[in-house]
């Protein structure tokens, strides 16, 4: 009798055993197997819905990983893009006093500064010059494009506002895709976001301004309705979808 107990008991322990190290050999496998699409959900739900740096939370509690070329170069190209937005809105609204230009400005600068805190982890050189002035020349030559095309109307000054949120909508997507650093993911992923309310209040103040309906110039028709009929929503929605699950992009 007491040995059957014995054994039923050892038994049990071995059961036991065998499920804690079969649950422990899970979550090491589960790591580098995870899928791009996991890795990013993970990184949304550790994002909520506010801004990374939020509620408490900020983007360097997440580990810092080695930098490859591409992430190198995404992070100052990225940098000085979300300054090319802010320095072309500052410039529109002294043209317009439009208060779009100015809200969505001020946006801009934290995504700068979200972006700043990794060149600092990573140890990179800042890019970012004075207003107006860029390191990469091709941003040079769109900056003065964008400045000289927004100050022939308000027309114009919003459809270049909603040109500049669909290139980076559409530069940042790339460069998401070419990194695994949850850090970077995070970054893009909220600046992504952010984009999607800019790229609607442009559009929506375009047509509420001018009557004019944005036809989009980077975005497919496909993304760019998705992303403007969502409303209010939109994050969720493509939160929740993740990117390469509807293969639209
Ligand atoms: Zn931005
Ligand atoms: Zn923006």
């Amino acid at each position: 009798m007491f040995k059957t107990l014995k054994h039923i008991l050892a038994g049990v322990l071995a059961a036991t055993l065998l499920i804690a190290i079969g649950a422990n050999v899970y979550s090491v496998m589960a790591a580098p197997g995870m899928s791009p699409l996991d890795n990013m959900s993970q990184v949304v739900s550790a994002n909520g819905y506010g801004y990374g740096n939020g509620a408490g939370t900020s983007v360097l509690d997440l580990p810092a990983s080695d930098l490859n070329a591409d992430e190198t170069a995404a992070l100052l190209y990225m940098r000085e893009e979300e300054k090319l937005a802010c320095d072309v809105y500052n410039a529109l609204y002294t043209t317009w006093g439009q208060p779009a230009f100015q809200n969505i400005a001020a946006s801009e600068q934290k995504h700068m500064d979200e972006i700043k805190l990794l060149l600092d982890r990573y140890g990179l050189t800042d890019p970012a010059l004075a207003p107006g002035q860029f390191t990469d020349a091709n941003l040079q030559a769109l900056y003065t494009q964008l400045t000289a095309r927004g100050s022939l109307s308000l027309a114009d000054a919003l459809k270049v506002g909603a040109t500049i949120e669909e290139i980076d909508i559409r530069d940042l997507q790339t460069r998401i895709a070419l990194t695994d650093n949850a850090d970077i993911r995070q970054v893009f992923n909220n600046l992504m976001s952010g984009s999607y309310h800019h790229l609607q209040a442009f559009t929506n103040t375009l047509l509420t301004q001018t009557g004019e309906t944005y036809q989009p110039q980077y975005l497919s028709a496909d993304q760019y309705q998705i992303i403007t009929t969502t409303g209010e929503n939109g994050n969720g929605y493509w939160r929740g979808r993740g990117w390469g699950n509807g293969g639209n992009h």
